[in-house]
């Protein structure tokens, strides 16, 4: 997902006028009805089965925006449940037409508006089961997609159909029937099945497995992915593509396969940017995060008449074919010009959101933060330390500390939109307060490999970095994660004696603070007053810009 610009300072202008009331109570005061906890939390429809497979065949109504289908939804009881009743989500104004399970026509009734009971009746014992459900309707239409989702029915330069959806945080349920928890993944992948005009072409995650000439001037298209993928990122583009292959050798040794798909007009412009920003990526985010974590099912960019989305292995792209953020540089410093904004973010999302997802989307931090510090990690492998520090500095100047960053759990509630730049800038501040950069690599590859094609929880990052780090992080987590205050350093100098505190934080918040041009002292700075010897020529100016905590000298 993008950061949303125009629409985000529209917001904080508004929220700054209602921050007169204590932060968690501005959380709380976001009503959240019974859809929201029918969608947001496992209950005991949704938790006694297992999503292992998707199985999808679709057919869009272009001129109607219609579409109809069917999704065989492959499941395995969790443990010795005797449960019978599935809730699947389909949200309206789509409709079920019948659920068939072991060849028979099953009975399901609507709950609430987004939500349906499947009474599955006298279940089979078996390991694995499935249904299948038939669909139908007008789905929503994306009015501002990607931030705020459906599908897209449009038309390319050409006057030619082009169609595509964008469902991160509204869901995928917005289009087809399923688990729309993001805790529940399809283990096995899913395949989706595409029915169009043979005019068009499709293409989605995965590899491409057939291509089926119907009657009617139609053809059906299947592509497959194998490995376990967020429902929000099985995604189809269909529209009058072109496309080229490449190869890319991996630090593993193994090659990975490349591809690109673009409108045929724009051919051109595409294949020098993206030959260009893939390979540079690769080899950054190899080094930093490990190997490319869908190997089996291939990296592709696939044009999509909205600016981007990291649906994996089949990433939208829509910047233009130019570099920077639709040809500006978000941090200001002149580091985010040389490079595509899209191919950088949207694939970093392949380690952190797709490799490694969170189980509720209120912890979406670990998806953006991470991904924006993928930007800066780019920086440092491709233009040096110093570069990194500057745009990671740059972007810390449109933070808005409107609300934290982490939502409320089980109402599929996301945080506020800080999650971006106040992410990467909270794990830059942790680089500097650990400043040992190898140590700080081995983290994010052990990340990738520890949790690999893996659901997590916010405690389980936290837990890691404080394990691997040593470092007494938690309060520095409950600050920047849970609060929106951002800690003042103060301190007084005088004769020798550096006098230090933290204010405008947590009571209980502390760190440890390098300082000196040898980072000779290491202070732990609490919110009381503590003193230090200190010469001057060793102190002054000494104290890194790179923690995000601003500094204030006072005279006491
Ligand atoms: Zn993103």
């Amino acid at each position: 997902m993008l950061l949303k610009k125009a629409f985000l300072l529209l917001l904080s202008f508004y929220l700054t006028l209602i921050t007169a009331t204590p932060i968690n109570a501005q959380v709380n005061s976001t009503q959240f009805n019974n859809d929201d906890t029918l969608r947001g939390t496992l209950n005991k429809d949704r938790s006694w089965w297992n999503v292992l497979r998707y199985q999808l065949t679709i057919e869009p109504d272009f001129l109607n925006k219609e579409i109809k289908g069917s999704n065989i939804i492959h499941f395995a009881p969790a443990g010795k449940s005797t449960a019978s009743v599935m809730q699947i989500d389909l949200q309206s104004p789509l409709k079920i037409d019948s659920v068939i399970y072991h060849d028979k026509s099953v009975s399901y009734n609507k709950k609430g508006m987004h939500a349906w009971l499947i009474e599955l009746g006298k279940r089979k014992r078996n390991e694995t089961d499935s249904i299948v459900v038939y669909y139908s309707g007008k789905p929503k239409v994306a009015k501002n997609p990607p931030w705020d989702g459906g599908w897209i029915f449009t038309y390319d330069k050409k006057g030619r159909p082009w169609m595509t959806v964008a469902c991160q945080g509204l869901g995928a349920s917005v289009w087809y029937p399923c688990k729309d928890h993001q805790s529940d993944e399809p283990d096995k992948g899913a395949s989706i099945k595409v029915i169009t005009a043979d005019s068009l072409q499709v293409v989605a995650n995965g590899k491409r497995e057939a291509i089926e000439k119907l009657s009617g001037g139609k053809s059906a298209t299947t592509w497959s992915v194998t490995n376990p993928i967020n429902n929000y990122n099985i995604v189809p583009y269909i529209g009058k593509y072109s496309n080229w292959e490449d190869r890319y050798k991996s630090k593993t040794g193994k090659t990975l396969d490349l591809s690109y798909w673009v409108l045929d007009y724009n051919i051109e412009k595409a294949t020098p940017q993206f030959n260009r920003d893939t390979k540079r990526m690769l080899e950054a985010f190899e080094y930093w995060f490990g190997p490319y974590p869908f190997q089996e099912d291939g990296f592709k960019l696939v044009e999509s008449p909205h600016l981007g989305m990291e649906h994996q292995s089949a990433i939208a792209y829509g910047n233009g074919f130019s570099n920077g953020y639709r040809g500006r540089d978000l941090s200001g410093t002149g580091w985010g010009k040389d490079w595509d904004y899209i191919i950088i973010h949207e694939s970093g999302h392949e380690w952190f959101a797709n490799n490694i997802t969170t189980n509720d989307i209120a912890d979406m931090w670990v998806h953006e933060g991470f991904t924006m510090y993928s930007e800066v990690l780019f920086i440092d492998y491709h233009y040096g330390k110093k570069a990194a520090d500057a745009y990671c500095q740059g972007i810390r100047t449109k933070i808005r500390n409107d609300r934290p960053i982490i939502g409320q759990y089980g109402v599929n509630n996301e945080g506020s939109g800080d999650m971006y730049n106040k992410g990467a800038g909270m794990l830059h501040h942790i680089r500097t307060m650990l400043n040992n950069d190898s140590l700080f690599r081995e983290i994010f590859l052990g990340l990738n490999r520890d949790f690999y094609h893996r659901t997590v929880d916010t405690k389980e990052i936290e837990d890691y970095f404080i394990k691997k780090t040593d470092l007494p992080l938690q309060p520095v987590f409950n600050q920047y994660l849970r609060a929106t205050k951002i800690p003042v350093l103060e301190y007084s100098y005088n004769q020798g004696q550096l006098r230090y505190r933290f204010t405008n934080c947590d009571k209980d918040f502390s760190m440890p603070v390098r300082l000196g041009d040898q980072d000779q002292f290491n202070i732990i700075c609490t919110t009381e007053w503590k003193q230090i010897e200190i010469p001057a020529s060793v102190f002054v100016n000494t104290i890194s810009d790179n923690y995000y905590f601003t500094k204030k000298r006072v005279e006491l």
